[in-house]
Formats: C-alpha cells, structure tokens, sequence
C-alpha cells in the first residue's frame, strides 16, 4: 500500500474506488481468518484528526498502527500535495461507508454490518435509511454511542453475535479509534472504521455541507454554522496549515 507520511500519519495515497475495493477484499478475506487475525482497523483522517494525533500520543499510535488510514478532507489533500506527495483525491469517510453500504447486498459480498455509536435511535434510523437506499443491505445490529465502561463487554458480545462482517463505530475523534483499538483482539468483524457523524447524516439528525461547499473546501465552516459548539475545533485549521509549512521547510 502506498502511503505518505502527514505530520506523522500514515494517509494513504488511493482513490475511492481503490479504498473501497481494498477493504471489501478484506471483508471476504477476513471470514476465512476470523478469530485467528485480528480485524482491520480503518480511520479517516481530516486535518482535525492528524492535528489532534499530533498532541495525542495516544491517537497518533493508533493511526500508525492502523490497517488504512485514507485522506478525509480537503485540508489533508491539500497537506499531501503541499509536501510533494501525489495524492488523487478526498476519500470522505461519509462517501466511503456509502460506497461500502451500495456493493455489501451483491451476491459475490453478502457483507453484513453494524452501527455502532451516536444518540439514542440514530443507528436504527441510519439503518431505515440505508435499508431504503440499498435494497438487501444486511445491517445486523445497532447500538447507541452513549455507553459506560462497565458495558463494553456486553456491545463487544452483542456485535460478534451478530455476525458483522463490517462495524461502523461512530464515537467520535478520539473515542471511536480508541475503542476500536481496545478491542480489536476480542472483534470477530473483518474491519472497523471510525465515522465520526455519518449515522447522524444518514438519519437526518445532522446535514452535509450542500455540494457547491463540499467543492469549493468549505466543509468545516458548514459545520460550525449548523453546530456553533464546534467554534473551538476550528483552530486547529490555521495550525494545521503552519504545521505542514514548518514539515515542509524541514
Ligand atoms: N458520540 C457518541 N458517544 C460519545 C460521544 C459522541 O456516540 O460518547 C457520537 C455523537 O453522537 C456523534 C458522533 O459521535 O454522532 C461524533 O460526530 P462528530 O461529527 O463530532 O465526529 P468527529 O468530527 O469527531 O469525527
């Protein structure tokens, strides 16, 4: 896999089609190794992410560690292409679950997920909606993101139970790779990916940025509009910037 090192992130440099066919590859592979080998651990990864990683020991060592990590956001793209990297395009986490969701009813897939995360009944609309959306989707199960610790036993139970081949895990940067990380060894899917509010999109609790946004990279600025809360988050936009100028003089 080719990879391009973002402030100490391993960003992958493949298109869409290619995430989406290297992870469906291992959601077949990944049936045959259950419980021998440890599912894949996949993370998107936008500007936030990888300025977090890099004040978060923690997160940074989960990204390196991770199966795939692919370049969510402009602001990443951007980064690659300012380092001298080839990097062909965003590979959104929202577009690349919904790429996943289209071909997991084909015969030859048959792929069989979970959603797991976000507030009460979000999950279960995602699910309404992607049922809607891909006729066949098989979505085994569904979870709410508002959990203790003492429960984490009985979700890891109730996802291996139902036979997931694919766990979406919506908690959030950093909770969600994290929680993923933890639990990989007792994870009987085939890939796990952090979506950050992609079952709040899918259900309706939460919009996308309109697509003349999405192309002109204002993406972030739709966000705080619609969630003000997030103002703070912003900053590490222009630190972003500065830290990948500073990584290119070095
Ligand atoms: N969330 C959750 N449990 C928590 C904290 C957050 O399930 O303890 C959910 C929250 O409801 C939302 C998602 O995680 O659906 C985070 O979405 P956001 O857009 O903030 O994702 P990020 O930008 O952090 O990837």
């Amino acid at each position: 896999m080719k990879t391009v090192d973002i402030l100490g992130v391993p960003v992958a440099t493949y298109t869409m089609k290619e995430a989406r066919d290297t992870i469906a590859r291992q959601l077949k592979d990944g049936r045959k190794t259950r419980g021998e080998k440890a599912p894949w651990l996949v993370a998107t990864a936008n500007a936030e992410m990888i300025m977090m990683a890099t004040g978060n020991p923690a997160l940074m060592e989960v990204l390196n560690g991770a199966d795939l990590v692919v370049p969510d956001g402009a602001g990443t793209v951007w980064a690659a292409h300012e380092l001298g990297y080839r990097m062909p395009e965003r590979v959104a986490g929202y577009d690349l679950v919904q790429e996943l969701l289209k071909i997991a009813p084909a015969k030859e897939n048959g792929f069989k997920v979970f959603f797991f995360g976000s507030a009460p009944g979000v999950a279960e609309g995602a699910k309404a909606k992607a049922e809607a959306l891909y006729p066949g989707v098989q979505v085994v199960g569904c979870h709410n993101g508002f959990f203790s610790e003492a429960d984490e036993q009985e979700i890891v139970r109730e996802i291996n139970d139902s036979g997931a081949d694919l766990l979406l895990c919506a908690l959030g940067v950093p909770k969600q790779e994290l929680w993923i990380r933890k639990y990989l060894p007792e994870l009987k899917v085939s890939a796990a990916i952090g979506v950050g509010g992609t079952l709040d999109v899918m259900a309706g609790t939460m919009k996308r940025a309109p697509l003349w946004m999405q192309k002109a990279k204002l993406e972030w600025a739709y966000r705080v509009i619609l969630q003000p809360s997030r103002i703070g988050r912003l900053a590490a936009l222009p630190r972003f910037v500065l830290a990948v100028k500073r990584a290119k003089r070095r």
